[in-house]
């Protein structure tokens, strides 16, 4: 359904788009399981390896992540990771502060009818809205700023080379 979405706005805006619709579900599970509280930074670390990865196929200098535009997410995490990240493939690593526009972007998606994901992305996030629309706990989407902190798993020498080019979501 995002992707849906995203596909429906590049061609409202007329944006050049590169998709890569795959995602490595077992991948990102090997990598989380037993240690699922601080799953963020993993998550951040696959999903930026990956972009990175594209960047550099391609030529380009500098990545950056939407990731940087929800207050949902930590900000401060994904920089530092980021920027580890981008040491480790020779690029830069563009940061800014997109949350300015958090207001803004949900008002336009509203009114423009997009699609908009009441969950962060994971099964862990999808089960917490569920468990949230019973009453049970957790928000609906939850505030992964705490499920961060895991850089040792991100730096590109000591990491696995399969989590260098691997299919995630970006
Ligand atoms: S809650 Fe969001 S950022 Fe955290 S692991 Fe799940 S999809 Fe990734």
């Amino acid at each position: 359904m995002r992707l849906v979405a995203v596909k429906e706005m590049a061609e409202k805006f007329t944006l050049k788009m590169i998709y890569r619709d795959s995602y490595d579900l077992e991948l990102f599970l090997r990598k989380v399981v037993y240690r699922e509280d601080v799953r963020c930074g993993v998550c951040y670390g696959i999903r930026l390896k990956t972009v990175a990865q594209e960047a550099l196929n391609r030529g380009f200098r500098t990545f950056t992540s939407t990731l940087l535009y929800s207050k949902y997410q930590d900000f401060n995490g994904i920089i530092e990771i980021g920027e580890t990240i981008s040491k480790g493939y020779g690029l830069d690593f563009y940061k800014r502060d997109f949350r300015i526009g958090w207001e803004d972007g949900r008002k336009v998606s509203r009114e423009m009818g997009f699609y908009r994901q009441k969950y962060c992305g994971c099964i862990y996030s999808e089960k917490e809205r569920y468990l949230n629309e019973k009453g049970s706990r957790g928000q609906g989407v939850k505030d992964s700023s705490k499920n961060t902190r895991t850089l040792e798993s991100l730096n590109p020498r000591t990491q696995n080379n399969d989590l260098k080019c691997s299919c995630s979501n970006p």
